[in-house]
């Protein structure tokens, strides 16, 4: 399916186009087309299933098509909800770049900022306003605002809303806007009180849901580095120090494994720090706190301790080792490229993971590039060795663990020699490693 398929006018059209998006996202294909018939909407889907881009084009083009600047002043004809300064940015982004070539304007209005610049912007006329609904509510009750005129309403993160607290300030503005609207409403989860707002709200609302379980977020860049296992350790030290990631998320396997790898690295000199299930809540939350304020810059971690904690908005992720389970892997780069961040996912993927590596890009349905970084080529006389330390299970046999050089090994017990499926070329990580070494 294309975006020309969906029935967007040409300038929309081009922006996309400009923007570099080819195919529809699923929920772009969906929704595109009940929002453009004008039918109230409730959409299940997260950041990174392309949502934004899924309600912003169909928005800008009916306020095109109603378009009554003709007669007088502008009014506010869209009003975007979201609960957070960044996501209300990042609507506002995506709503300047789609409607690049269209003649309507927008703004973005939030807390924590001088309200007179705010003011002046809604001063001299905009059709769509996206905005948090603290500052919102500023604004009605210092009359700078008037939203009598608005014909479509998005509710952005409903549930995050929710979470947040601001039921109330929401039924403010709600009571604030023309009982005949069309209204959207997006939420990751649907819990009783979503419903609730959502039946007051909505009229017959077309229902789309979309996981965001299987499908990697877009502005993810991943990256698979074959690497031999015995040279994980150094490869990461060196990506690290030759890239100066300052705040990196590092996944092992195990609990040992974090454990290990984290005394490692700070034997190289890299603050670093491991949480897992074995440490205590209090260790984990301040692990945690150092990680974000940037006292430890490499926090390593199995999956089950990172569950739950709020470790949002990452520039890197690493999977030092890959996950039993292909979910793990989606779950982790979930950690970075959010809110509209550009994120980096690597993998360093020895010879015994290859499996699992497929096991992922069966999932993702599609191939994660493969670079291998100069001087890192795997040795191809390695043959993998089984994975004895699947999830829950203790650890058996393992190997004493090596330090730097070729772990060298020519047993084959499952005679597995595949290869990575890349030429062994120089490559970007590789260039950008000596670029800034
Ligand atoms: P969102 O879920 O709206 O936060 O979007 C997630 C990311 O997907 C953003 O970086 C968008 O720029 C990108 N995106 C949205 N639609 C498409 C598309 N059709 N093709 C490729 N990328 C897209």
């Amino acid at each position: 399916m294309s975006f020309e398929s969906l029935g967007l006018r040409a300038e929309l059209l081009r922006a996309v186009s400009e923007n570099g998006y080819s195919v529809p996202t699923p929920i772009q294909q969906q929704a595109i087309p009940l929002i453009l018939d004008g039918q109230d909407l409730m959409g299940g889907a997260q950041t990174g299933t392309g949502k934004t881009a899924g309600f912003t084009l169909p928005l800008l083009q009916r306020l095109m098509a109603s378009n009554k600047q003709g007669n007088g002043r502008r009014a506010i004809r869209a009003l975007v909800l979201t609960p957070t300064r960044e996501l209300a940015a990042q609507v506002g982004e995506s709503v300047e770049t789609y409607g690049k070539y269209l003649p309507l304007r927008s703004t973005v209005i939030f807390g924590g900022v001088n309200i007179n610049p705010q003011k002046q912007k809604l001063r001299n006329g905009i059709d769509i306003l996206v905005a948090t609904p603290g500052r919102l509510l500023d604004h009605v009750g210092q009359k700078t605002i008037d939203l009598s005129q608005v014909d479509i309403l998005v509710l952005d993160e409903a549930d995050r809303m929710l979470d947040m607290g601001f039921i109330h300030d929401i039924r403010k503005v709600l009571a604030l806007l023309p009982k005949q609207k069309q209204t959207l409403l997006f939420s990751a989860t649907f819990s009783e009180d979503i419903k609730r707002l959502a039946s007051g709200l909505l009229k017959s609302p077309a229902l789309i849901e979309v996981a965001r379980r299987n499908t990697a977020a877009e502005s993810v860049t991943q990256l698979v580095h074959p690497v031999d296992k015995g040279r994980k350790r150094e490869l990461l030290s060196l990506l690290i120090g030759s890239n100066n990631w300052q705040q990196v998320l590092v996944f092992t396997r195990t609990k040992h494994g974090a454990n290990r790898l984290s005394e490692q690295l700070i034997g190289d000199g890299i603050h670093s720090a491991a949480i897992h299930g074995n440490k205590s809540q209090g260790a984990r939350t301040k692990a945690l706190a150092d990680f974000k304020a940037g006292r430890v810059r490499v926090l390593v971690a199995t999956d089950i301790a990172a569950r739950g904690l709020d470790i949002d908005q990452l520039p890197h992720v690493v999977n030092f080792e890959l996950p039993n389970v292909p979910e793990d892997y989606v779950h982790r780069i979930g950690r970075t490229g959010r809110a509209g961040n550009e994120g980096e996912a690597m993998s360093l993927v020895c010879v015994d993971e290859l499996k699992l590596l497929r096991d992922i890009e069966r999932l993702l349905k599609r191939e994660i590039p493969k670079e291998i970084v100069e001087g890192f080529t795997p040795d191809p006389t390695i043959k993998a060795e089984p994975i004895k330390n699947g999830r829950g299970r203790q650890q058996q046999g393992r190997k004493k663990p090596s330090h730097g050089g070729n772990n060298r090994r020519s047993s084959s017990p499952s005679g597995n020699s595949r290869s990575y499926g890349q030429s062994n070329n120089s490559n970007r990580s590789g260039n950008r490693a000596r670029r800034s070494a």
